[in-house]
């Protein structure tokens, strides 16, 4: 044999990494080159992977979060070492939080230097520190065993509760060289990583009975329900069953937020007054109080069903009647199943109540809206966002911020599932660029991220990412000049206090930096006019809504999570 049919007969890491995820039809990689990465991603790119190259790893880890939700396949990020894997991390974190599937790959340092402690480039165990965070985590220390560890690292990322997987690649792995018949068959294409589940019929009936006896029933929608693209029976068992229903944030458009069981302009009324809820993929976490107290009406013997795939879930903050463990589309069959059709809708004293709120409160809404102050506040311009989405009903809107985030999310309207992406479980800062690259790349379609000027500083410098690809992302950052709001006062004289920014920065002048269109507006006209250009356009758009600095409130909707000083305030 000469050298050359040696080596035709050879395959390495590289190859099998880039062959085993195309096995599995993961065909982007969202990530930062580096040592030991950076050949890696060259071949990705040759080999025909799209790979998205992004200015801080944290964002690629969003954008690969977002993609895993957006798409059902999990997200890749791919970084360096040390430095490069902790700055993914949050990400991973966070996707797991969410139950997003993703799969964090860093390279590493030599084992042998890392285990010793002698003092590697970026030396770190990276794999006991990613263990904590994420549902699985993974090393491949032979070539041959890369094929079992992007297999075990997609079907833990996918199966169940999906989550966030970090798979641990040395630098050394991708040199290694193994006869390339034995590589080829040493890779897995992994058949149903996330099989359907289905519920035990008597937990099934023991919803519906539960179901049946309510006088007050209420159906809360949460991100599992529209991770889980059961749409169209989701639809039918809301539609079907007469009851009112409230979606979480990023369940908005599961049905669209203007269907008449939409139970939203009523939400505090409907939590305080239900007899039975049935939670479909939401857990009963800080966002929903627990489950517990004022908000829930307590105490008034509310009970609940609770349809989830993770049956630990359950019970978790309190006592659930009838927990139906299952995957959703495979659980809401089966409840659609069991109604029959003589199914009894609910008393009209209920929907009643609930309509007559609901239409008290959207009419306040839209007085609100209407007015026009100037300078702008945050209604005034996200009237023009609502209008912009309503007429633009398959873009992805993203969303963070405090005021910003809790304002946007009750008063733009969302039209179809799977449409919105937010600070999620965590109520996280900072994945604006990350969940806008990832979502314009993964669907094509039109982004609008409606930004915090405080939150759009954590990934800001992303807009370089969003132009280098083209994107079609507009950005509006609100900008009232701070955190929170753009009023605080150091008393002491000095430095600006803590919360305060550069009073009237122009946002808009960072995406011009990198060739975007960058517009400042001062007016709802002027927003409109700058956000359906940059929707025609297409083009990577940054608008500049300056919205008047005091208005806001101290963390928006959350105040009553900052801890009190304990003297009295004079
Ligand atoms: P939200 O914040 O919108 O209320 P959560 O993230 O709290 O939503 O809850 C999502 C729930 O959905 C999690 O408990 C998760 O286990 C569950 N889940 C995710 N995907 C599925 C699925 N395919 N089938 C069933 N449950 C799912
Ligand atoms: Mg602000």
């Amino acid at each position: 044999m000469t050298n050359d049919t040696q080596e035709r007969d050879l395959t390495d890491g590289f190859n099998l990494v880039i062959d085993a995820l195309k096995l599995n039809d993961i065909d982007t990689i969202f990530g930062l080159p580096g040592i030991p990465i950076t050949d890696f991603t060259r071949k990705a790119q040759a080999e025909g992977i799209r790979v998205i190259s992004f200015r801080h790893e944290q964002h690629a880890g969003n954008a690969a979060a977002a993609a895993g939700f957006l798409t059902g396949k999990p997200g890749i990020c791919l970084t360096v070492s040390a430095p490069g894997f902790l700055n993914g991390l949050t990400a991973l974190a966070n996707a797991t939080t969410n139950c997003f599937p993703m799969i964090l790959i860093s390279g590493s340092s030599e084992r042998e230097i890392v285990d010793l402690q002698q003092g590697d480039y970026e030396e770190m165990d990276q794999l006991a520190i990613a263990k904590p965070l994420c549902k699985a985590a993974f090393r491949v220390l032979h070539a041959a065993d890369i094929g079992v560890g992007i297999a075990r690292a997609i079907r833990s990322a996918l199966s169940g509760r999906p989550g966030g997987v970090y798979l641990d690649l040395p630098a050394k792995l991708f040199s290694q060289t193994m006869d390339a018949e034995a590589g080829k068959h040493s890779l897995i294409h992994v058949v149903d990583p996330a099989p359907r589940q289905l519920p035990a019929p008597d937990s099934v009936q023991r919803a519906l009975d539960l179901l049946k006896g309510a006088k007050r029933p209420l159906i809360l929608l949460g991100k599992g329900a529209a991770y889980a693209r059961a749409d169209e029976d989701i639809r039918a068992l809301v539609e079907k069953s007469g009851i009112p229903y409230l979606p979480m944030s990023m369940a908005k458009g599961l049905l669209p937020d203007t269907h008449e069981q939409s139970a939203a302009p009523a939400r505090s009324y409907v939590l305080a007054e239900a007899d039975v809820v049935m939670l479909i993929g939401a857990r009963l976490n800080w966002l929903l109080s627990h489950g517990k107290g004022k908000t829930w009406g307590a105490p008034n013997g509310k009970q609940f069903i609770q349809i989830d795939i993770a049956p630990t879930e359950i019970d978790s903050n309190v006592a659930i009647a009838a927990p139906v463990i299952g995957d959703i589309g495979s659980c809401v069959a089966a409840l659609l199943g069991g109604m029959g059709d003589n199914w009894a809708k609910p008393p009209v004293e209920w929907t009643g109540a609930i309509a007559e709120r609901r239409e008290k409160n959207l009419a306040k809404m839209s007085a609100t809206l209407a007015l026009d102050p100037s300078p702008m506040n945050f209604h005034s311009a996200l009237n023009v966002v609502r209008d912009i989405v309503k007429n633009n009903q398959d873009a992805i809107v993203v969303n963070e911020g405090a005021n910003t985030l809790d304002f946007a999310r009750s008063i733009v309207d969302m039209y179809k599932p799977r449409k919105r992406l937010d600070v999620g479980t965590w109520g996280i800062m900072g994945i604006g660029m990350g969940f806008s690259v990832g979502a314009a790349v993964v669907t094509g379609q039109q982004v609008i991220a409606i930004e915090g000027d405080s939150a759009f500083g954590f990934s800001g410098m992303e807009v370089e990412t969003i132009c280098r690809y083209n994107l079609p992302v507009c950005i509006v950052v609100f900008n009232n000049n701070g955190i929170y709001k753009g009023t605080d006062v150091n008393k002491l004289g000095g430095d600006v206090a803590p919360t305060v920014f550069v009073k009237n920065a122009r946002y808009d002048m960072m995406m011009q930096a990198f060739g975007g269109v960058g517009v400042h507006a001062t007016t709802p006209a002027e927003l409109r006019a700058a956000m359906e250009e940059a929707i025609k356009s297409g083009q990577p758009t940054l608008i500049n809504a300056v919205i008047d600095e005091t208005a806001g409130t101290e963390s928006g909707r959350i105040t009553s999570l900052n801890p009190q000083s304990g003297a009295k305030k004079k």
